[in-house]
């Protein structure tokens, strides 16, 4: 028997590409069902991939790169949409170039994919929780309040540590490190930021999307959509910004984040549009109708300055660079992805831990990180399949 710790997309991933080759395979999970962080992003729509060239895509994982790329070569966006689309998914590309299924959502494409995997044979255990190895061989699986387990092979694909409470909370690093194998700090990525709105904004505007914005930090400029929030403001835009403030450790104090509400338009655009605002229109009709700005645009420039200036030009440097008081990012409980993780150099080129032969490593617990965008469902899902590949080598030549 194999067995894979983790049912998320990686090791279900791992699970299918074993089973296929005929294996007997039994999937862990201390949950009491699978998937959870999967379903939950499908909250937000289960942007699988994206659709960008491959060589574009590899740059996004930055140093991680080179140990991802032969993983996701032999699984590339490609393959990825075709597996999805095999488990009866019709998918479409966003305006952004993402992936996502027309269904929006995880469920459909996880129960198709579970029947899929009981007709290969593949058996879960749930409510299992991994605690470590049993004595010195590295095939004796631990189970809290369960009998030792002997493994033919072990695909470990325990996640990182974000939302922990969907399952992965990366209780699994001691383990490994009492085996001498160096993890990496899990620590939150992309994640929210905080900012300390008025009661009176946080009430009004908690929830409301900011679309088309920008945001800029010492020279760092990302584009996109956000959501502001009741501890301050989140989304995609907001994350590739949040991973470089932690990474620069700018957490602690009060981070200067400029937001520019309209940056398709050059200021001096902005200035000449505003100075049609009507002498009788009120601010928030003016903007609104000379620069199509939402209440909440508008209102976040009435948070920032009580009185916002009437004169065009001053009026468009501050729709052009909202300051906005950073005093901190969100953490592991609520970031979307967790940066940190097993070692590359405790990882050969099959996925298997140099120290432990026949035991093999996939998914976010492996030390990569990337922004939104499909990127990390993408690379769970590759190295899932790698370290499948790479373990019935590894069972047919040692
Ligand atoms: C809110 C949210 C939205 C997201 N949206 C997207 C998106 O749209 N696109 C995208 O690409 N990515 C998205 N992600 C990230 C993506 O879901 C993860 O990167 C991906 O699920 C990681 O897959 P994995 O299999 O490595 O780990 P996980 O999905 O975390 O699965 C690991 C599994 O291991 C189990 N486990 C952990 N420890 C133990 C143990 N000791 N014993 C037994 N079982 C254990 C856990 O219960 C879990 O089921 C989102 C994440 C969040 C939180």
């Amino acid at each position: 028997m194999i067995a894979v710790i983790g049912a998320g997309p990686a090791g279900l991933m791992a699970a299918e590409v074993l089973a296929r080759a005929g294996n007997s395979v039994t999937v862990y999970d201390r949950m009491p069902s699978v998937g959870r962080k999967l379903l939950m992003a499908g909250r937000g729509g289960l942007n699988l991939t994206h659709s960008e060239p491959l060589e574009t895509l590899l740059r996004r994982y930055g140093v991680g790169a080179a140990r991802l790329a032969p993983a996701i070569g032999d699984f590339p966006p490609t393959a990825l949409r075709a597996w999805a689309e095999e488990l009866g998914q019709s998918l479409f590309i966003g305006s952004s170039g993402r992936v996502f299924p027309q269904a929006m959502k995880a469920s459909p494409l996880l129960r198709a994919w579970l029947r899929r995997l009981g007709d290969l044979g593949v058996r879960l255990a749930l409510r299992q929780r991994w605690t470590g190895f049993g004595g010195d061989d590295a095939r004796s699986l631990l189970f809290e309040g369960h009998e030792p387990v002997a493994a033919a092979g072990v695909v470990l694909a325990l996640g990182g540590a974000s939302w922990p409470r969907l399952g992965s909370d990366g209780g699994w690093t001691s383990a490994l490190q009492d085996r001498g194998i160096a993890v990496a700090a899990l620590e939150p990525s992309n994640c929210g930021l905080n900012i300390d709105w008025t009661e009176m904004f946080r009430q009004r505007f908690a929830g409301t999307p900011l679309k088309a914005v920008a945001f800029q930090w010492q020279g760092q400029v990302s584009r996109g959509d956000a959501v502001i929030t009741s501890y301050g403001i989140e989304g995609g835009a907001v994350y590739t910004l949040s991973s470089a403030i932690r990474a620069a450790g700018g957490a602690e104090g009060a981070v200067p984040v400029t937001l520019d509400l309209r940056p398709d338009m050059p200021e001096p655009v902005v200035a000449e549009k505003i100075a049609r605002v009507r002498g009788s229109d009120s601010l928030s009709t003016g903007l609104r109708r000379v620069l199509s700005l939402a209440p909440a645009a508008i209102n976040l420039l009435r948070e920032v300055e009580r009185v916002p200036p009437r004169h065009p030009t001053a009026l468009a440097a501050l729709v052009k660079a909202v300051p906005l008081r950073v005093t901190g990012t969100q953490g592991l409980d609520r970031a979307i992805s967790s940066s940190g993780g097993v070692c590359w150099a405790e990882v050969d080129e099959r996925f298997m831990l140099r120290r432990l032969p026949g035991v093999f490593v996939a998914g976010e617990m492996l030390d990569w990180d990337a922004p939104t965008g499909g990127y990390l469902l993408q690379a769970s899902l590759a190295t899932g399949a790698a370290a499948g590949h790479g373990m019935l080598d590894w069972l047919r030549t040692g």
